[in-house]
């Protein structure tokens, strides 16, 4: 069994890594199965890209397609046109995509092109909120894809509502769950949590890059106005996203309390939010990470993808305008939060079930 293995984007890093550890220890056993890695180059820079390879001992990809940077149409095409050459020249049995991020859709589609099977991973999962590139990236590949990995219950049953037959869906788990919970021991302290007398449970942990939250200024700035008005002068760590970043050098947010950093590997990154005091985000996979690890989430989104994290884990629905922030801060600091339970099979062991679906395939 030959596949080929799509990666693009930072969360996608954090999700081929157990698959790929899977199929190395499946190919030591003797099974028959063999993989290609393709980077598209979607995340390029050392701080998105390389560290995760690094940190995460995700091989060195066969082939990058350099495809960075562009609009969502053009780095859809500049991906679909690469991609393509390195099909036909390497055919292969079955794709592999994991995620909803541009890289996902476009290399599903080509794949299905040229009649080769695709599997897909984080299939099902829906926020009904067509606004989002993600979800667009995720309905397309699901009404191409063949054998689809899932990792909740819900994702079930949108699969099975759209008409999917239930034979091609395996509900193996979670593969972001199966990197956190095996990397943890390895977590490690951000040099700057001395500099900056960073406290256990005493700061907060904030991230946002959704279109929906960054891309308007005035919003942006309403948004983390109130955040810091309700910190309580706790440390609030901000790891920037590139693309917040570039709006963010124009607006003038200043606070005594909140640190501005880099974004940081999945080392440092995961430490920070295990010991702090909860999080603030618009991240879909840190509301996952946050669950297991039980630590308070609060989601600046109005939906999410993600139901069970609200239902069985530690994440509220805050939403993107400004004025409901302050409540769930209150709620917080009150130490009203809800505790996590566990979810069904994000157990550390979804990568494994997928690559014994696909050798059984
Ligand atoms: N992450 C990281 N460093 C950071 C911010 C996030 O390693 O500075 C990790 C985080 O632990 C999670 C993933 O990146 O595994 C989430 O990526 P992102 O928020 O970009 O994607 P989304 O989940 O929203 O698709």
């Amino acid at each position: 069994m030959q596949l080929t293995l799509i990666a693009g984007a930072r969360p996608n890093f954090i999700k081929i890594a157990p698959i790929i550890h899977a199929i190395q220890k499946a190919k030591d056993e003797g099974k028959d199965i063999n993989y290609r890695l393709i980077h598209t180059g979607q995340h390029y820079d050392q701080k998105m890209s390389q560290t995760f390879f690094d940190e995460l001992n995700i091989p060195k990809p066969d082939l990058n397609l350099g495809c960075g940077g562009g609009t969502q149409a053009e780095q859809t095409a500049a991906i679909m046109l690469a991609f393509e050459k390195e099909l036909l020249a390497n055919p292969t049995d079955l794709v592999l995509v994991v995620g909803d991020v541009t890289s996902t859709m476009a290399c599903s589609i080509v794949a299905k092109k040229q009649h080769t099977k695709v599997a897909h991973v984080e299939a099902g999962i829906r926020s009904f909120d067509i606004t989002m590139p993600e979800e667009i990236n995720r309905m397309v590949t699901d009404s191409i894809t063949d054998y689809f990995f899932t990792t909740s219950e819900h994702a079930n049953e949108n699969l099975i509502k759209s008409g999917v037959n239930e034979d091609n869906i395996f509900f193996v788990g979670n593969v972001m769950i199966d990197t956190l919970l095996k990397n943890m021991p390895r977590f490690s302290k951000p040099a700057f949590f001395e500099e900056h007398n960073l406290k256990e449970k005493k700061y907060f942990v904030l991230t946002m890059h959704r279109p929906a939250n960054v891309d308007e200024t005035e919003k942006l700035k309403a948004m983390m106005q109130e955040i810091i008005d309700n910190s309580q002068d706790l440390p609030i760590i901000f790891p920037i996203h590139p693309r917040t970043a570039k709006i963010f050098k124009d607006l003038v947010i200043t606070a005594d309390n909140l640190k501005i950093v880099d974004p940081l590997g999945y080392l440092e990154f995961n430490y920070l939010v295990q010991h702090s005091f909860a999080v603030i985000t618009d991240s879909g996979g840190i509301t996952e990470e946050t669950t297991v690890m039980g630590v308070p989430c609060l989601t600046l989104r109005d939906n999410t993808e993600r139901p069970e994290t609200i239902t069985m884990g530690t994440n509220e629905l805050v939403g993107t305008n400004p004025e409901h922030i302050k409540p769930y801060m209150d709620k917080l600091f009150a130490g009203e939060w809800k505790m996590s339970g566990e979810i069904p099979l994000w157990d550390g062991k979804a990568a494994e079930r997928i690559v014994n679906t696909v050798l059984n395939l």
